[in-house]
């Protein structure tokens, strides 16, 4: 890494400005990010952090990937945007290829998270004529109010209630039945995350989707499954959905699509689609955007940044068994799949994610009193074997 470090007074001025200038919508550390290499980040005083948040989940190829800033600046030499009024060939190669690796059948490309949930409850409603969505307590699906309708956080909600979709129920997550008693004559869908994230890294027991599945088959309903954080290795399987091979109507992507660009994606099975008109994103799929995707999903294959995902994470699972962190007393549970790791403790995090940083370890604090790691699927084991020596450290008393 260089290093563009600066004087105390100038990341001070960064402080002074973000606060008067920006909607203080973000709780942050104070400290300025300025670079980054595979899983290490450099702020501006030049002090080094090993990263354990990757950008919530999204740079699962690490910072700076060569083979991703190289097809980056390539694009932004020849088209960085012409529009969906255009074909564009990146935009075609990677719709074939998310084709291939998610075993869906059609895509419709869009910026984010919650546009792709939103494409997705839009899609869902028109092909059954309904308006009803059943949704997961604890469930996270993103901010816009069609994404907010079925996100269940009263904390995310409450200012915003008078705004969201009537006829969305919430029911019990991991409660297979609670979903088919839920179902009435105008639910068009279920929407669920195979892992839940922003709650605190909530693992389902084995078979709950298989069982989902089966009811949304019986009873003629829709399945949307929400793969935005735990899709492109995360979990351990390219997408989590495939730990149990099943097959959802309708499945929403985002975060580490792009590597970092900003990007997302609403794929769907064959007879569920959009036609002409019926929905469209100016920036949706551009070819910058598509190019820098198309090189991190050559890089997870290539590197093998699946398998590393399965591996690291049972190396972190048995390493915190063996060193007994999951039985200090403050420690309420440890769990997760692949790298997406949820540290649940009996107090409030926040104290350790500031702990940690002083340290040189990046971490977030969800739901309150979990921490959550989703470091880059590139992390080395030296990298992670010293995140766990941290963690043990300030997790001592
Ligand atoms: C992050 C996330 C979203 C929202 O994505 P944005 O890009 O922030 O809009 C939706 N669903 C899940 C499961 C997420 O983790």
């Amino acid at each position: 890494m260089h290093s563009y470090s600066r004087q105390e007074h100038e990341v001070e001025a960064v402080f002074d400005k973000e606060k008067r200038y920006i909607m203080q919508t973000y709780r942050r550390p104070r400290i300025v990010i300025s670079e980054g290499k595979g899983a290490r980040l450099k702020d501006l005083l030049g002090n080094e952090y090993i990263d354990c948040v990757g950008g919530i989940a999204v740079n699962a190829v690490g910072y700076c990937h060569p083979a991703v800033v190289e097809a980056l600046k390539e694009q932004v030499d020849r088209l960085m945007h012409v529009s969906n009024l255009y074909y564009t060939e990146p935009q075609v190669e990677l719709a074939e290829k998310l084709v291939q690796i998610t075993g869906m059948d059609k895509v419709f490309f869009c910026n984010s998270g919650a546009e792709s949930v939103e494409a997705a409850l839009k899609l869902a409603a028109k092909t059954t004529g309904k308006s009803g969505f059943i949704a997961a307590e604890g469930g996270f699906h993103g901010r816009t109010i069609g994404a907010l309708s079925v996100t269940s956080g009263h904390k995310f909600r409450s200012a915003f209630e008078q705004l969201l979709l009537k006829h969305v129920k919430f029911v019990r997550y991991n409660d297979a039945e609670a979903i088919r008693a839920a179902i009435d004559d105008d639910t068009a869908a279920v929407i669920l995350e195979p892992v839940q994230g922003e709650t605190g890294v909530i693992v389902p027991s084995e078979g709950y989707l298989t069982e989902v599945r089966d009811i949304c088959t019986d009873k003629g309903v829709l399945l949307i499954l929400d793969e935005i954080q735990t899709g492109f290795g995360r979990t351990g399987r390219w997408f989590c959905k495939d730990y149990e091979a099943v097959e959802p109507d309708i499945m929403t992507i985002a975060k580490a699509l792009g590597a970092g660009f900003p990007i997302g994606a609403m794929l769907a099975k064959s007879g569920i689609e959009f036609g002409a008109g019926e929905h469209a994103s100016t920036f949706g799929g551009n070819p910058l955007a598509c190019s820098a995707a198309l090189a991190s999903i050559g890089v997870i294959e290539s590197e093998r940044l699946v398998e590393r995902s399965e591996e690291l994470g049972a190396y972190f699972m048995n390493r915190v068994h063996e060193d007994g962190l999951d039985s200090r007393p403050i420690v309420k549970d440890v769990r997760g799949k692949g790298l997406m790791i949820g540290i649940e403790l009996r107090e409030a995090c926040a104290d350790i994610v500031d702990k940690a940083l002083n340290r040189g370890v990046l971490i977030n604090c969800t739901s309150d009193r979990v921490i959550r790691l989703v470091p880059p699927l590139v992390i080395t084991k030296d990298e992670l074997s010293r995140v766990i020596a941290v963690l043990e450290e300030i997790i001592s008393s």
